[in-house]
C-alpha cells in the first residue's frame, strides 16, 4: 500500500458509494424544492470567530474539535465545523433581511470535527440542512422539522422518533439553570470532568452530557418545561399542534438541550427506535435541529429569527443500509464504442457524440487494442450495446452493434441510425 492515506477519520466517496450519495442527495435537493427552500453553498472555511461567537466557547465543536489555522495572511479561519453560523453570515453579508422574509435555504456539504474516529462518528462528516430566517413563529419550526422528517420519509426512514423539547428563551432559562444547580449540587462528584466545569459555566450543558447520559443525577434533573414563560410554553403547545395537523409523530423530551449556545425555544433530534439506536450508542442521532433566535445579534446583525436542522448524511446512509433501503441505480451505459483499425477510433468519436446528443450514455473504447479485449471492456461496464467501427464502417458511415445483455444477434445500422435503433430495444 501506498504510504500516503486520507487523514485519520476522513474517506473517500468512491463509484461504488455513487448510487447511494446520489439517492441522498438527489431526494434532499427534490424534497427542499417542493417546500420552498433554495441551495445555498458557503465557503468551507470560515472566519474562526464566525463559530467561535455563536456556538460558545464551552461548545464541544469549539473547545475541542474545531479545525482553526492561521493562513499565509495571518488570519484565523476554521474549517467549518457547522452549516448555520456560515449560513447566517452569509444572510446578513448578503442583506437578505430586505428580501421577502423568512428566507427558506438548504445545503449539502462536508463538515470538519476533531471528533473520536469510530462507526458513525468522523473528522470529515457530511451534512445535509436547511434553515429558515426570520420567521419567529411556532409554524416555521413546524416546517422546518417536518421537512427534515420529509426527507427522512422518502430515503425509506420513516421508523426515526423525533423527540422534541423546548428550551426557552434566555430570560426564562435563568430560572431554571438555577433549579438544576440546586439539584445537581449534592451529586456534583458524581459527575464526570467536564460536567463539574460545566457545573459553573453552564449547567444545561450537563443534561446534554454523552458521559454522564445514565447517572440518576441527570436522569431525575428537573424538566426545564415547567419552568417555561408563558410565552414559551405556547410557542412550543403550537409547535406540537402543528406537527400534529401535519401527521408527524414526535415524543417530549424534556432533556433535550443541544449543544450550542445559540439555540431557543424549540430544540429535536431525530434517533432509530430503541433497539437498534443501543448498538451506535452515542453516535445514534441521526439528524437535529432547532430555533436560534440570538444567533445573527451574536454576528453584529439585528435580532433576527430562525430556526433549521442538520442531517448526518454517513448516518443517515447507515440507517438505510441497517434497513436494506436500495438507492435507485444510476444510469447504466447504454452503448460501448469499439474503435478498430485506422480510421475507427475519429468514426467512433462521433458516433459518441451523436448518442450522447441523443441522451445516450456512452463509454468510449480503446482504440489500439484488439476487438476481444475491447469486448471485454464493454461487457465489464455493463453496456447494452457494444457500437463497433472499423475501416469499413467508417468508409460506408455505419456501424455494428452488438447486443450484450442478451444473445441477439449483431446488426449494422446507418450511423445517423444508431441512436434510434439502440432506443428501440
Ligand atoms: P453528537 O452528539 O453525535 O456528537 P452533535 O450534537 O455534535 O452530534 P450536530 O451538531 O447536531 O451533532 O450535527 C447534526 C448531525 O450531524 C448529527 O445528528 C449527526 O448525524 C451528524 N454528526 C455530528 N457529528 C458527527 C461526526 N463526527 N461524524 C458523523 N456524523 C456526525
Ligand atoms: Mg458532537
Amino acid at each position: 500500500m501506498a504510504d500516503l492515506q486520507a487523514p485519520r477519520g476522513m474517506s473517500d466517496l468512491l463509484p461504488e458509494d455513487e448510487a447511494s450519495w446520489r439517492f441522498v442527495r438527489d431526494t434532499t435537493e427534490r424534497v427542499a424544492g417542493l417546500f420552498g427552500y433554495s441551495l445555498i453553498a458557503t465557503p468551507i472555511v470560515e472566519d474562526a470567530r464566525v463559530f467561535s461567537r455563536t456556538s460558545g466557547d464551552e461548545s464541544d465543536i469549539v473547545s475541542k474539535e474545531m479545525y482553526v489555522f492561521e493562513d499565509r495572511g495571518g488570519g484565523e479561519l476554521a474549517l467549518r465545523p457547522e452549516g448555520t453560523a456560515s449560513v447566517c453570515r452569509a444572510y446578513l453579508e448578503h442583506g437578505m433581511a430586505s428580501r421577502p422574509q423568512p428566507v427558506r435555504l438548504y445545503y449539502f456539504g462536508p463538515m470538519f470535527r476533531y471528533d473520536r474516529p469510530q462507526a458513525g462518528r468522523y473528522r470529515q462528516l457530511w451534512q445535509l440542512g436547511a434553515e429558515c430566517i426570520g420567521d419567529p413563529s411556532p409554524a416555521a419550526d413546524a416546517e422546518v422539522i417536518e421537512l427534515q422528517h420529509t426527507i427522512f420519509r422518502e430515503l425509506g426512514l420513516d421508523d426515526l422518533v423525533l423527540r422534541i423539547n423546548s428550551i426557552g428563551t434566555a430570560g426564562t432559562r435563568r430560572a431554571y439553570v438555577e433549579r438544576l444547580r440546586e439539584h445537581l449540587r449534592p451529586h456534583l462528584d458524581t459527575l464526570s470532568h467536564d460536567s463539574q466545569r460545566r457545573f459553573e459555566t453552564n449547567p444545561l450543558r450537563i443534561l446534554d452530557s454523552k458521559e454522564d447520559a445514565s447517572l440518576p443525577a441527570v436522569r431525575e434533573a428537573p424538566s426545564i418545561l415547567d419552568h417555561l414563560s408563558a410565552e414559551d410554553a405556547e410557542h412550543f403547545a403550537t409547535v406540537r399542534s402543528l406537527l400534529e395537523a401535519a401527521g408527524v409523530a414526535y415524543e417530549v423530551a424534556p432533556r433535550i438541550v443541544r449543544g450550542l449556545d445559540y439555540y431557543a425555544r424549540t430544540v429535536w433530534e431525530f434517533e432509530p427506535p430503541s433497539e437498534d439506536g443501543a448498538e451506535l450508542g452515542g453516535q445514534a442521532t441521526v439528524g437535529a435541529g432547532g430555533r436560534y433566535d440570538g444567533l445573527i445579534e451574536l454576528l453584529g446583525g439585528p435580532p433576527t429569527p430562525g430556526t433549521g436542522f442538520a442531517t448526518g448524511i454517513e448516518r443517515t446512509l447507515l440507517n438505510m443500509h441497517e434497513r436494506g433501503v436500495e438507492a435507485p441505480s444510476t444510469d447504466a451505459i447504454d452503448v460501448a464504442t469499439i474503435p478498430l483499425g485506422e480510421d475507427g477510433p475519429a468514426a467512433a468519436l462521433r458516433l459518441a457524440q451523436a448518442l450522447r446528443a441523443a441522451g445516450l450514455a456512452v463509454r468510449a473504447g480503446a482504440p489500439g487494442r484488439s476487438l476481444r479485449a475491447q469486448l471485454r471492456g464493454a461487457n465489464a461496464s455493463g453496456a447494452r450495446y457494444a457500437a463497433i467501427v472499423g475501416d469499413d464502417e467508417a468508409a460506408r458511415s455505419v456501424v455494428q452493434l452488438k447486443p450484450l445483455l442478451d444473445d441477439g444477434d449483431q446488426f449494422e445500422v446507418a450511423v445517423g441510425d444508431a441512436a434510434a435503433a439502440v432506443r428501440a430495444r
